[in-house]
C-alpha cells in the first residue's frame, strides 16, 4: 500500500488518536500508569489474525508507541497482559505462569473474539477455554479481528494517553 493511501486511511479514523469512554476500573488502572503502558503479549491460540493488528498498530500509520504503549519481553517489565485466541490445553499453563511473572497490580486485556468468548474456535477439542476461564480479565476488545483504531483507543483508555 502506497504511503499517501496509509496516510490518507488514518486521517479518516480519528478513533485511532481520539480517546472512547471506559469502565471505572480501567480508569483507575489509567491513573495509575500516566501515559506509559508496559505490554506482555500471550498467543494463547490465535490464528494470527490478531497478531497482525497487533503489528499493525505499531508501524508508522498508527504508531502506537507515541501514546506511550509498548511492548515487552518479559512479564516482570509489564504493567499488562496481552492475550489473543482462545486458551487451548497447551497454553493454559504458560499463560497462567506469565499472569503469575507480572507484578501486582496487573492488568489483563482479552484482546479479539476468541479471546473474549473462544469465538470460531468454541467448542474445539483442543481448546481448554476464553481467557476469562483462565485468568481473571480485565478488559475486552471485540472483533475477529479487532480494527487497529479499536486496539489503540482501547490501550491509550488503559495507559491513560
Ligand atoms: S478473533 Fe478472529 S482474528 Fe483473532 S484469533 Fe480469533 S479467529 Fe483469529
Amino acid at each position: 500500500m502506497r504511503l499517501r493511501t496509509l496516510v490518507r486511511r488514518w486521517r479518516t479514523h480519528p478513533a485511532a488518536i481520539a480517546p472512547v469512554e471506559s469502565p471505572p476500573g480501567i480508569r483507575e488502572a489509567a491513573a495509575r500508569h500516566r501515559g506509559s503502558l508496559q505490554l506482555r503479549h500471550v498467543d494463547a491460540g490465535s490464528c494470527n489474525g490478531c497478531e497482525l493488528e497487533i503489528a499493525s498498530i505499531f508501524s508508522p500509520v498508527y504508531d502506537a508507541e507515541r501514546f506511550g504503549i509498548r511492548l515487552e519481553a518479559s512479564p516482570r517489565h509489564a504493567d499488562a497482559l496481552l492475550v489473543t485466541g482462545p486458551v487451548t490445553r497447551n497454553m493454559a499453563g504458560p499463560l497462567r505462569k506469565t499472569f503469575d511473572a507480572l507484578a501486582e497490580p496487573r492488568v489483563v486485556v482479552a484482546l479479539g473474539d476468541c479471546a473474549r468468548n473462544c469465538g470460531a474456535f468454541a467448542g474445539a477439542y483442543g481448546v481448554e477455554g476464553a481467557v476469562g476461564d483462565v485468568v481473571p480479565v480485565d478488559l475486552e476488545i471485540p472483533g475477529c479481528p479487532p480494527a487497529p483504531e479499536a486496539i489503540v483507543a482501547a490501550l491509550r483508555n488503559l495507559a491513560g494517553s
